[in-house]
C-alpha cells in the first residue's frame, strides 16, 4: 500500500504549514504553530497532493 511519510529534516519548521489547507481529508496535523505536520494515518487516503504542494519536498509518497 502507499503512504506518505514526512521527512521533518526537510521543513525548516518555522511557519504554519500551508499543506493542511489543501489536504480534503483533513489529515495533516501540525502539534504546536512550527512544529513539522504529521499525518493522522486513519484519515490520510494517499491522494498525493501534499506530496505536490509542499516546496521543500517535506511529503514523500512511498511505493511499497
Ligand atoms: S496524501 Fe492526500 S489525504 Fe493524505 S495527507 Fe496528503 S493531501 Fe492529505
Amino acid at each position: 500500500m502507499n503512504a506518505i511519510r514526512i521527512e521533518a529534516s526537510r521543513c525548516p519548521q518555522n511557519h504554519f504549514c500551508p499543506v493542511i489547507n489543501i489536504c480534503p481529508s483533513g489529515a495533516i496535523i501540525q502539534k504546536s504553530p512550527f512544529s513539522a505536520p504529521e499525518i493522522d494515518y486513519s484519515k490520510c487516503t494517499s491522494c498525493g497532493k501534499c506530496v505536490r504542494y509542499c516546496g521543500f519536498g517535506a511529503f514523500n509518497k512511498v511505493i511499497g
